[in-house]
């Protein structure tokens, strides 16, 4: 056994390359890596891969200064432990975040962030010794450094040849091309308007790529998400203003406050949202204020934040539910209703949204009587048949709406079908039957001699239904008429010939007759 230890000891010691500096501050591992086998002399990175135990640099080139599971290869031959490696690599960056460290999410959440190919400051690179390239470089949200306020070269300052990341041949400071020094490039200044942005997303970076002092929360992301929202409601801005601002959708400032499950939101929405609320990342990372979000809110703290909650809803002319402050607290109405004082004072706001509710039905109601007899009247005026589902197209709203939602216009209805039905009245269908009685009661009045008037027509058909049909009311003014010539008629041939002809029941005219005629 300890043979054995011993052994292992020494084929590690044996395996420790014979320089293995410190890694910068800050330094990527491409950096890093390229600067350890250039001083050991190595004449590729294929031969440090080899020392380190067959390590493939091909995961590095695909994915560089990514956070990757294991460095077993290289902690041996630098004696580094597994942790400093990963200080070279976005790990703190993605764990600030709570983002799920697998390859997939880290690329998805980075997306768009990174510059794929190398980035320096000359002036650096020729003052800091060792010479050293920045993960901080990487970030295209950074123009230049701040440190000399100069904007970064994405190129060989001599050939403008682009660099990249990894190279094969172990040279730091030198072009693969033209091998000149980049130390000697030019870069170009910071405009005025790059130095305020640059400092803070300096400064947010720097923290994010360090490890966080306060051990991490299991639910990062949510807890994040819940200082986000605090952030923004204190802004008083919504969901859909701040997707606005950033031109995303809703769904991505959702997931940023709520966390969904499938996580669209990527490094560079955060930054945006950040700039929108006016904070800086440190600023909202800040310990301080994280630790008093993991304690739960104190009964007294919630109850100032639900009120807050109903002035921001009120102002936006929005319904106080429970579940819309929850939505701007982040917690759900059921979980809101837990707290008595806060449950307390929801119900009252329930109360008093379903009273105010109440009134503008009543009001609406009111108008919809109105609307709804003017409508009947106007139908009736113009004798046509009543459909009361066609009265209701006619204010736009639905039979069964109308009768179950408003008790007056109900109770309308019932009573106008119930008239409706004691007169007889129904559809055109009818018409015919009824102008047959007419007929009939005429020719009685006919053949018994007796004067052709409404009054009399009336009291033979006994019904009232005569007053409301404009059309038979049209025939028998028709029917009166053509009595009246009769009977003229008939005094002016009595006149002549001294008697008188009977008058003859007539059966015209017919309802055909009458429709023709109808205008
Ligand atoms: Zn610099
Ligand atoms: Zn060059």
């Amino acid at each position: 056994m300890e043979t054995e230890a011993w052994d292992d000891q020494k084929q590690a010691i044996w395996k420790v390359l014979p320089l293995h500096p410190r890694p910068q501050p800050l330094e990527s591992m491409t950096s890093y890596i390229t600067r350890l086998a250039e001083a050991n002399g190595l004449q590729s990175l294929n031969e440090l891969g080899a020392l380190a135990g067959g390590m493939r640099l091909y995961n590095l080139k695909r994915s560089p200064d990514y956070p990757a599971p294991l460095y077993s290869g290289l902690v041996q031959i630098t004696g580094h432990p597994e942790e400093r490696w990963l200080d070279m690599t976005f790990f703190h960056l993605v764990q600030h975040f709570g983002c799920a460290m697998n390859p997939n999410s880290c690329h998805n959440f980075l997306a768009g962030s990174l510059a794929p190919s190398l980035r320096y400051c000359p002036i650096c690179l020729a003052e800091h010794a060792p010479a050293s390239y920045s993960l901080l470089w990487r970030f295209l949200v950074l123009p230049g450094c701040i440190e000399h306020g100069v904007r970064f070269l994405d190129q060989c300052g001599h050939c403008r040849s682009p660099l990249p990341l990894l190279r094969c041949l172990p040279q730091l400071t030198r072009c693969p091309t033209c091998q000149g020094d980049l130390r000697t490039c030019e870069p170009s200044r910071l405009s005025d308007d790059d130095v305020e942005p640059t400092d803070r997303y300096t400064n947010d970076l720097k923290m994010l790529l360090t490890p966080s002092p306060r051990p991490l929360e299991k639910e990062q992301a949510k807890l994040i998400g819940r200082r986000f929202q605090l952030l923004r409601q204190r802004r008083d801005l919504w969901i859909p203003e701040v997707a606005h601002l950033l031109a995303r959708d809703r769904s991505v400032v959702r997931d940023i406050d709520y966390v969904s499950r499938f996580r669209q939101a990527n490094l560079g929405d955060y930054l945006q949202y950040a700039a929108v609320l006016g904070y800086s990342l440190c600023e909202i990372f800040d310990e301080q204020s994280l630790g008093d979000l993991v304690a739960p809110p104190s009964e007294e703290q919630l109850l100032d934040q639900v009120k807050a909650a109903i002035r921001q809803l009120k102002a936006r002319g929005k319904p106080i539910l429970p579940g819309n402050i929850g939505d701007l607290l982040g917690m759900t109405g059921s979980r809101l209703k837990q707290y008595p004082r806060v449950k307390k004072l929801l119900t009252r706001c329930e109360k008093e949204r379903r009273q105010e509710i109440f009134q503008v039905d009543l009001k609406r109601e009111e108008e919809l009587v109105k609307q709804v007899e003017r409508t009947l009247k106007q139908l009736e005026a113009r004798g046509e048949p009543i459909v009361l589902q066609h009265v209701c197209d006619m204010v736009d709203l639905s039979y069964s709406y109308m009768v179950m939602k408003y008790p007056r216009i109900r109770a309308l209805f019932q009573e106008y079908q119930k008239n409706r039905s004691e007169r007889g009245l129904s559809p055109r269908l009818d018409e015919e039957a009824k102008v047959q009685q007419v007929q009939t009661a005429i020719n009685v009045l006919v053949s018994q001699g007796e004067p052709v008037t409404l009054r009399r027509i009336r009291q033979i058909v006994k019904k009232d239904f005569i007053r409301v049909s404009t059309r038979i009311l049209y025939f028998i003014r028709v029917s009166i008429r053509i009595f009246r010539a009769y009977s003229q008629q008939k005094s002016l041939f009595q006149a002549q010939f001294g008697y008188a002809l009977p008058l003859e029941p007539t059966q015209s005219p017919s309802i055909k007759r009458l429709h023709q005629m109808w205008p």
